[in-house]
């Protein structure tokens, strides 16, 4: 098959690349697969867990980070803990540019009153514009009832969209700590910042490292952001969102420390979907002691997070969360440090560095529609084939084209295409069998897949005879 033959050459190219690398780079490139880049699974090993542990401490330190908590204090409220991010970021590596993105809110549902939100933005710019996201919410709550009151609301950890906003009850500068909620989050998101700039990796992608504020009161940091961004046009290839992914021990008992979730929002081959199967994929590759289950749902049921404002505006986004959660600690003053487990941050963390790392390395995904929209892909001249086009994608040195049967979620098949722009199957069905193709940069790396998708049957009215 000439998939072999292909796969063959690439692994030359591995070879010959991994002689112009230092001896420590070498070294571990002994131990990964042949098909790994030297570069990524270096960068994955330089993943801290006491850096996490240390980053997780403070945060957790500032007694709450609610968004309407006080931003006076030095030591306590969300107006500390921005600062303390803020000036972390900025001393981890001259390479980062950090800011503050300010959105001045006026009062709206759980906004109880005008408040200035910030998010923290650490860049490391890469050869182009397009944009991968790492990211997690710096800021708490505690809504934590008073005793005796239903708690079925917050039994499930949180308010459903359409459950009333103001909670009179809420103090905003009542212990909050989220070490977990999402400390785990942020401290993952600062140190991948902090591998990524030390690396010396010259990443095609930029690199772009938040911490949210609001994601409590309905996720507006992050959708005030994302749309911003939307409407300046921007290009992003992925948001890897990671909210609470520092537990290995449910509120059910169940401890599991090798896997974790990866939610993302259908249907089936939407570019978040193909996200999600890509760092399965990614993650077999680096960090293959960690299992990935990915769940075909947005979210946890009637939950939410600040992947949904990327998905909103377009942008393909996924949610981590941990295998299994203990909802009586969030939202609450008992999300403590003594309910983490830095073994398994530290897991979660260098499977968002491998496929962070690959995205950004790989050239970006091949567009597979015309301007128009329309999927490039047809039955060829005889009507029975399966006929496939795609544009080229800058950086691509080859393409890989995947199918599988269109009663499945995962791709079955897959071969190799070199430098070519289109695919004739012949006698294969594009009825029966759904299509995807990813580029390859000369390094190696491969880009997520993009999916050729069948258009939403837009039915017509019927006009009936008065
Ligand atoms: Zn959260």
């Amino acid at each position: 098959m000439s998939g072999l033959s292909t796969r063959s050459r690439w692994l030359r190219v591995a070879l010959l690349t991994a002689h112009a690398l230092p001896t420590a780079a070498i070294a571990h490139a002994q131990t990964i697969r042949p098909d790994a880049d030297p570069r990524i699974a270096t960068l994955v090993a330089a993943v801290s867990q006491p850096r996490l542990q240390a980053t997780a401490t403070s945060l957790a330190g500032f007694g709450t980070r609610s968004t309407l908590s006080d931003t006076l204090s030095s030591t306590r409220g969300i107006g500390a803990a921005r600062r303390w991010i803020y000036n972390e970021f900025t001393r981890l590596s001259p390479k980062l540019q950090v800011s503050y993105d300010r959105h001045l809110l006026a009062q709206q549902g759980r906004i109880s009153r005008e408040v200035e939100l910030v998010n923290v933005v650490a860049v490391l710019p890469g050869k182009s514009a397009r944009r991968v996201y790492i990211t997690g919410h710096y800021d708490t709550v505690n809504s934590r009832r008073p005793a005796g009151t239903d708690a079925t609301a917050t039994a499930g950890g949180g308010a459903a969209p359409s459950q009333p906003l103001v909670r009179p009850t809420i103090n905003n500068d009542a212990d909050a700590p989220g070490a977990n909620d999402d400390g785990s989050g942020t401290s993952l998101t600062m140190e991948l910042a902090r591998v990524f700039a030390e690396s010396g990796i010259d990443f095609d992608a930029t690199l772009v490292f938040v911490t949210w504020a609001g994601e409590e009161q309905g996720l507006i940091g992050s959708m005030a952001h994302a749309t911003a961004l939307r409407n300046a046009k921007g290009v992003v290839e992925a948001n890897f969102n990671n909210d609470i992914v520092g537990s290995s021990l449910g509120g059910n008992g169940i401890i599991d420390g090798e896997s974790v979730k990866i939610y993302s929002l259908g249907p089936e081959d939407s570019p978040n979907r193909s996200l999600a199967r890509y760092v399965q994929r990614v993650a077999g590759t680096y960090v293959p002691s960690h299992t990935i289950r990915l769940m075909a749902r947005e979210d946890r049921f009637g939950r939410g997070s600040d992947h949904s404002s990327f998905t909103a505006n377009d942008f393909p986004a996924i949610v981590f969360r941990e295998a299994n959660e203990n909802y009586e600690r969030q939202h609450s003053p008992d999300d403590k440090l003594e309910g983490m487990d830095f073994r398994y941050l530290a897991q979660n963390a260098r499977v968002n560095a491998a496929s962070a790392a690959s995205v950004a390395l790989a050239p970006p995904a091949p567009r597979v529609t015309t301007n128009g929209g329309s999927a490039t892909i047809g039955r060829g001249r005889s009507g029975y084939d399966a006929s496939l086009q795609w544009q080229p994608s800058p950086g691509a040195v080859a393409y890989r084209v995947y199918w599988r049967d269109a009663w499945t979620n995962d791709w079955q098949k897959s071969q190799g295409v070199g430098n070519v722009t289109q695919l004739l199957m012949p006698n294969v069905s594009i009825d029966d069998y759904v299509f995807g193709v990813a580029a390859i940069g000369a390094d190696g790396n491969e880009s997520v897949i993009s999916a050729y998708v069948s258009p939403v049957r837009k039915m017509t009215d019927v006009l009936l005879k008065k």
